[in-house]
């Protein structure tokens, strides 16, 4: 599903500029918005010629193009991520518009802009495409009706009111993982997301480590895929005890030979398929050692 950003995403009004807080948070959101973006590519922001315009060559200029510093540190953003993450639309749009219900409050001072939002939203009425809509910082989480005249169908969208809000929407396997090779970075990537997933956004990352035998047993993996990122990283966040009593888990200790480096394992997939991970640790770290998918025998039982 592709991106509409709304005008309030990348234009402020110069009195709420002045505002410290206000500045801040449009700063703020502008930036996660871009690199969230940037970070995942699962979205292309829809743009064209004319909303380039408006943000390079129209008389409002927008404050953050004004000052010094910020110029040096926004415009290489959005020079490196647009012509990657957009997809264009024409220009030259015709002059149906969208109303709003209820309706959008914008400053005077941005008025064409808007006006213009209005018509470029009517192009996705009018392909009943449905899109991601990026409100800018301060809109409440509140549901706006955009509709036409024309079009018995109002805009199909989701709306996004913080960068984060994608996060949870975004496939990891999909993402990282379709083919059936896979690098450790992605392997990482993938894991990276999940945990993000599963407890909070702002998380720190898990610290762990993958054997070169383990990042070759996982390649050319069709099944589980999602099981074993799953397993891995619901593993990470419990403590060896806690995954012991896991019934998913079934976290176990394997007895080796005398002198061999203690292992243990975990389910990622029950009966019949049983598909295992065995590990072992090192200073309170988990290494990852071996996958083992559907008949195919682990030791030490
Ligand atoms: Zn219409």
């Amino acid at each position: 599903m592709n991106t509409v950003l709304s005008p309030s995403v990348f234009f402020i009004d110069e009195n709420e500029w002045l505002d410290e807080t206000k500045k801040d948070d449009f700063l703020q959101h502008f930036s996660d918005i871009l690199e969230t973006v940037e970070a995942y590519q699962h979205t292309q922001i829809y743009w064209n010629d004319d909303w380039e315009l408006f943000l390079w060559d129209h008389p409002q200029i927008p404050p953050w193009r004004q000052d010094k510093n910020l110029r040096n540190s926004i415009i290489p953003l959005i020079y490196n991520l647009f012509p990657t993450l957009q997809d264009r639309v024409i220009d030259n749009l015709d002059k149906t518009f969208c109303e709003t219900d209820p309706p959008i409050k914008y400053p005077k001072s941005l008025k064409e802009i808007y006006e213009y939002f209005f018509r470029f939203v009517h192009l996705f009425v009018q392909k009943e495409e449905n899109v991601y809509l990026v409100w800018g910082v301060n809109k409440k989480d509140e549901k706006t009706r955009f509709f036409c005249e024309c079009h018995d169908s109002s805009l199909e969208y989701f709306p996004i009111f913080k960068a984060t809000e994608w996060i949870p929407r975004i496939e990891a396997i999909q993402l990282y993982w379709g083919n059936a090779k896979i690098e450790e970075e992605s392997f990482r990537k993938a894991i990276e997301l999940v945990h993000k997933q599963k407890i909070d956004v702002e998380t720190t990352p898990i610290s762990y480590t993958l054997s070169p035998k383990f990042l070759r047993s996982i390649q050319n993996v069709i099944k589980f895929k999602t099981e074993i990122i799953n397993a891995m990283v619901k593993r990470l966040l419990l403590t060896s005890a806690e995954a012991g009593k896991d019934g998913q888990l079934q976290d176990e200790y394997l007895k080796g030979k005398k002198g061999r480096t203690k292992k243990f394992r975990f389910r990622v997939t029950p009966r019949p398929n049983s598909t295992r991970i065995h590990y072992k640790q090192e200073g309170g770290k988990i290494i990852f050692l071996r996958y083992y998918r559907e008949g195919e025998h682990d030791e030490g039982l």
